[in-house]
């Protein structure tokens, strides 16, 4: 199974480059602006696989010399989301960047309770369960969340040595 990089270690570096080029790339094709401050909160989204919420965001922003002001992320938040460059986290209304954005997917996330390290693992299909209630039930699925809750690997170790 595919083990996935937030929780495990990897070339962080080129995993942001290439989260940032695929961004710019789709933006040209699409011609939407990828302005400043829109690459910025995307940047800092990337920045440690976390999951941020918007005020967090907002104080990052501040010493990088971008106006601070709530609308202005909610602004590139809306634009980033509407282009599914980052998820919205319901359980922590807070956001993460999309490691899969070049494959069409249904997002589905383990979420670290002790670090809030967000791993999202690429989901091809909506759960079939799902989709046959639904459809046996003539109801049009909009918007299915899949965000499981637990313990990452580091997490695990650390607490397990502080049991010894
Ligand atoms: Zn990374
Ligand atoms: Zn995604
Ligand atoms: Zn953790």
């Amino acid at each position: 199974m595919t083990k996935v990089m937030s929780f495990n270690p990897h070339d962080h570096e080129a995993c942001t480059a290439s989260a940032l080029e695929k961004a710019d790339a789709y933006c040209q094709k699409h011609a939407l602006k990828f302005t400043p401050v829109r690459r910025q909160v995307l940047e800092i989204l990337c920045s440690d696989h976390k999951a941020l919420g918007a005020y967090e965001i907002l104080k990052r922003l501040g010493p990088l010399g971008f106006k601070s002001q709530p609308p202005v992320v909610y602004r590139a938040l809306e634009f980033l989301v509407a282009h599914r460059f980052v998820h919205k986290i319901e359980k922590l209304n807070a956001y993460v960047a999309c490691m899969h954005h070049d494959t069409s997917h249904v997002p589905a996330f383990l979420i670290c309770r002790n670090c809030e390290t967000v791993a999202e693992a690429p989901n091809k299909e909506p759960s079939d369960l799902v989709a046959q209630i639904a459809k046996t039930n003539a109801f049009t699925v909009e918007k299915t969340v899949y965000e499981a809750e637990g313990l990452c690997v580091n997490c695990k170790e650390d607490m397990a040595d502080d049991a010894r």
